[in-house]
């Protein structure tokens, strides 16, 4: 029987477009060995974007956005300027077992300020060594009334998270808690992060940070809402964030 992660790789597969770069890694977690796909499109464009998804397997719903992305072409408005580097999930082990961590109980996305990480975060790692102008995150909470996302930038934070929220209400009511995660909350909208060198652990977004990424945003749905839902408001937070960046 195929396993979900084989099944997201075939739908990968048979989406790609004529014109594209694909390349694979292998990492083992456990005992078992998986293939890490990333594809790149629109190579040598004058902005790059990395899009990821999956890093947590029990948030399927980024890793659908990935593939719908680029099932329905999403991409053909930006290729001309944008070279998009697409990682549709970190987490193969996480996903087929519906955990938010990986075979081996490790939640990856903690792990991005260790010396030796997991495989699949120095798989993730590895594109950072040319600074991305936008990393768009693509995660799913099972506990959050709507949607809602973090933003890293330097200061003074620009008004993309503002804009992709505006927009993305439409689709789905926004967190209008005024803490999340505990972290000071805005309709929506998390700017006021911590500060990175306080930090014991970094998750994918800070590491990003580090390695000279202009703006990062780790873009969360609500789990309780419907799969389609869902997808349509992470496809309209990627249109947002690259049609205003
Ligand atoms: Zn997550």
């Amino acid at each position: 029987m195929n396993s979900l992660y084989d099944e997201v790789v075939f739908r990968f597969k048979n989406a790609l477009p004529e014109k594209h770069l694909l390349t694979s890694t292998n990492i083992q977690t456990g005992s078992t060995q998986y293939q890490l796909y990333t594809l790149v499109l629109g190579k040598g464009n004058p902005r790059r974007a990395l899009i990821s998804a999956g890093i947590h397997g029990d948030e399927p719903g980024g890793v659908e956005t990935l593939l719908k992305f680029l099932e329905q072409k999403e991409y053909e408005n930006y290729i001309n300027e944008w070279e998009f580097t697409l990682l549709p999930c970190i987490n193969p082990s996480g996903l087929n077992a519906g955990t938010r961590e990986n075979a081996e109980a490790i939640d990856l996305n903690r792990k991005f300020r260790e010396a030796n990480p997991p495989e699949e975060v120095q798989y993730a790692q590895s594109f950072f060594d040319k600074p991305f102008d936008l990393d768009i995150e693509l995660h799913e909470d099972y506990d959050s009334p709507g949607y809602y996302l973090f933003q890293k930038e330097d200061e003074p934070v620009s008004p993309l998270g503002r804009s992709i929220l505006d927009e993305v209400a439409k689709i789905m009511p926004l967190n209008i808690s005024e803490e999340i995660e505990e972290l000071p909350a805005d309709n929506g909208l998390l700017a006021r992060l911590s500060d990175p060198e306080e930090m014991d652990w970094w998750p994918m977004a800070l590491y990003a940070y580090s390695r000279g990424c202009k703006k990062i945003v780790t873009l969360e749905t609500a789990t309780s809402f419907p799969m389609e839902t869902r997808v349509r408001a992470h496809l309209k937070a990627i249109e947002i964030a690259l049609a205003r960046y």
